[in-house]
């Protein structure tokens, strides 16, 4: 790097937190929080405050393209030239012998907005098919879908600076002291300096998150709505409904407070392992809030019915009327940094740009004319997992795997290991080595990583930032869009000469115009020299949006936000037996990022969990003989893992935790999460149901 000073943002989660990158003296970079910045206004996390270590490190790093002649051959240093014309000849003979179906992108909420919207043209303008999904889906899909269905559109109406307006904060299904670090932080100084405020907290696990809160829901997981449901009861009983918002702003009430007056409180306490009086102070600490934000994340997406748990509690916002105003509504935290420009330019296999609907026909004609193609294809695309199983059973013959780590990440890790196998051609494109999946790669391509290319991201309170290039990426690699481009050029798509970043997010914001997520008056100038900015920016000067719904208006027919029912008050995944008694949820540790092929590789981020373990409460360990530091082999029906047993009253009975994010690092593959979690997923967000396996656990 040239002896400068850089800003940009940290690459780890969806905060959003300014970094500021200088030189070391050794010629490497450096990194400080960024002082300026409106989000962490100079303070970082442990994982953001180390990034240059994973900067400066590049040990682990794909120098070169690599490729193999056939499955049985080892992978052979290519030159790029060599490499995307075996890409576009494979992409090209699949697509004619079997359809665009049988081949698919499967992408990650670390991409940056640019190489995410370019990506998405390449296959649902130019190869044809709507196979694109990302690892988002895992993620925050079920808060999509939520969104959808109660305000139109899928908007997050509040931002951080809400925080300190608010005076009750609902956390659930969430563990921000540990992945949302410096937004808990926020929350921690409000409420030292205003003790008042009151925090809740739901979790089936004492988080350091829990531990702080007032009051503490240890759920049983699963069971969230029918909880959500009798603090809507008590809110209706005691008389806390803003009505004003409900009879004019809200539709479905009538149907809703029919539907949760007959919620018995003794059996949500029962389903629930809540008692009554806890259920009825959350609520009437919640009824008589002046400022009430919910905060969510995994423990309410990755749930077999994910997104009726997300419409039940936005229903608590509609209830109480506790949106668009200053220090209140619902907000769901994304957990990977872009996982919000990702939404924005149709990332997933059942959207299109600019919040468009692939099932929609006018839609599709308008993003079709805008990218001069033919018509696009009607039909959904598979989603994240149902790509794997389409590569498992032949189906699909092909798959392009950027930025992320399926074999540790996905459900049923076994499972995802056939895929790959079965595929008749995987191209990997990532920056490391560590990567799992790099091992089933036909084809290899090596990425910059970040801070060696330039483009923007979103984060959770739909902030766009710009990150410049300060530095040139190692070796060969070249930049994510740098490839896609070439690959398009060499299967002789127009519409793709492209000089920069820059010239990709212009159009990527030009196809915003007159949306709600409209930002057609943004463009790297501005980003560049007036900061960042909350979409929407729909006008000249226009300075952003940090809240939206203030005027009451949704995104829907009516403009009504809608009160909707689920399709199942309890859990649908499949329950405890004899044979496996226990629930198993997963989660993340606090120093630790996904699957740890960049944190993985800080050792000072290794001292604070240096191994995967499994929680299991003090009743359940003297049941089962278990002490502390026992190897337990943990089974479910898809598979093994074998861990040091952890005894702590922090998790609930019957119920055990194992972090997810740990691969096949030991010479077997025992440490890995994902060999047990089910194969479930949300029916509509097809999101999977990471918090509840049932397992068995023995001493090994
Ligand atoms: Fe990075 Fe998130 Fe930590 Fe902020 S809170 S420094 S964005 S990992």
């Amino acid at each position: 790097m040239q002896n400068t000073k850089i800003k940009t943002t940290c690459s780890y989660c969806g905060v959003g937190c300014g970094i500021i990158v200088t030189n070391d003296a050794k010629n490497g970079v450096m990194v400080t929080g960024d002082k300026d910045h409106p989000v962490n206004k100079g303070m970082l996390c442990s994982k953001g405050m180390n990034l240059h270590y994973v900067v400066n490190d590049t040990s682990d790093r794909i120098l070169y393209p690599e490729m193999r002649g056939s499955k049985s051959y080892p992978l052979e240093r290519v030159s790029w030239e060599t490499a995307l014309n075996r890409a576009a000849a494979v992409f090209t003979s699949i697509i004619k012998k079997h359809g665009p179906d049988s081949v698919g992108f499967y992408i990650s909420g670390q991409c940056l907005t640019e190489e995410y919207y370019l990506v998405n043209k390449l296959v649902k303008g130019f190869l044809k098919t709507n196979n694109i999904d990302t690892n988002s889906r895992l993620c925050m899909s079920s808060a999509v879908v939520g969104y959808k269905k109660t305000f139109g559109e899928d908007s997050v109406p509040i931002a951080y600076d809400d925080i300190e307006l608010a005076d009750t904060f609902l956390i659930t299904g969430a563990n921000p002291a540990w992945c949302h670090p410096i937004l808990f932080r926020r929350i921690e100084k409000h409420k030292e300096k205003n003790p008042k405020v009151k925090i809740i907290v739901i979790d089936p696990r004492r988080t350091d998150t829990a531990a702080f809160a007032d009051l503490h829901l240890q759920i049983m997981p699963g069971s969230d709505i029918i909880l959500y449901h009798a603090i809507a009861k008590r809110i209706i009983e005691k008389g806390y409904v803003d009505h004003d918002f409900v009879k004019n702003n809200a539709e479905n009430f009538k149907q809703y407070k029919d539907l949760v007056l007959g919620t018995s409180y003794e059996k949500a306490s029962k389903i629930c392992g809540i008692s009554v009086p806890d259920i009825k102070l959350a609520a009437d600490t919640i009824g008589k809030a002046k400022g009430f934000i919910s905060l969510w994340a995994m423990g309410l997406n990755q749930s077999a019915v994910g997104v009726d748990k997300n419409t039940a509690l936005l229903n608590l916002s509609l209830l109480t009327g506790q949106i668009g105003k200053p220090g209140s509504g619902p907000f769901s935290l994304t957990g990977q940094p872009n996982a919000m420009g990702g939404r924005e330019v149709g990332g997933m296999a059942t959207l299109l740009a600019a919040h468009k609907d692939i099932a929609n026909p006018e839609h599709r004609k308008e993003v079709a004319d805008f990218w001069g193609v033919d018509a696009l294809s009607d039909k959904p695309g598979l989603t994240a997992t149902e790509m794997f199983e389409a590569l498992e059973s032949g189906k699909m013959k092909a798959v392009w795997i950027i930025c992320t780590n399926p074999l540790v990440s996905l459900p049923d890790s076994r499972r995802i290991e056939k895929a790959l196998q079965n595929a008749k051609f995987v191209v990997v494109q990532d920056i490391s080595h560590n990567a799992d999946t790099t091992k089933y790669a036909d084809l290899l391509l090596p990425a910059a990583g970040w801070l060696e290319k330039e483009g923007t991201m979103t984060n959770s309170e739909r902030r766009i930032s710009y990150l410049p290039k300060g530095i040139n990426p190692p070796g060969e690699a070249l930049s994510d869009i740098e490839i896609l481009i070439r690959f398009a050029k060499k299967m002789n798509f127009n519409g793709f000469d492209y000089n920069s970043a820059e010239e990709i997010y212009k159009e990527h914001c030009a196809l915003t115009k007159n949306t709600n997520i409209d930002i057609s008056f943004l463009n790297y100038h501005r980003l560049k020299t007036e900061g960042t900015f909350q979409w929407p920016v729909p006008d000249y000067g226009h300075p952003g949006t940090p809240r939206l719904f203030t005027d009451k208006k949704f995104y829907t027919p009516t403009k009504k936000a809608i009160f909707n029912l689920p399709e199942h008050i309890e859990n649908t995944s499949e329950q405890p037996s004899p044979e496996f008694p226990f629930i198993l949820t997963t989660g993340r540790v606090r120093d630790q990022w996904h699957t740890m092929t960049k944190t993985g590789k800080v050792s000072r981020l290794l001292t604070h969990t240096p191994n995967p373990f499994l929680e299991i409460n003090p009743i359940d360990a003297f049941k089962n003989e278990i002490k502390e530091g026992d190897i337990i082999t943990v089974t479910s029906k898809n598979g093994e893992v074998r861990v040091k047993a952890k005894i702590t009253d922090s998790i609930k009975e019957k119920v055990v935790f194992l972090p997810m994010h740990w691969g096949k690092q030991l010479e077997n593959d025992l440490n890995r999460t994902n060999n047990l979690t089910n194969t479930v997923v949300d029916p509509v967000s097809k999101e999977p149901d990471f918090k509840y396996t049932t397992v068995s656990i023995s001493k090994y």
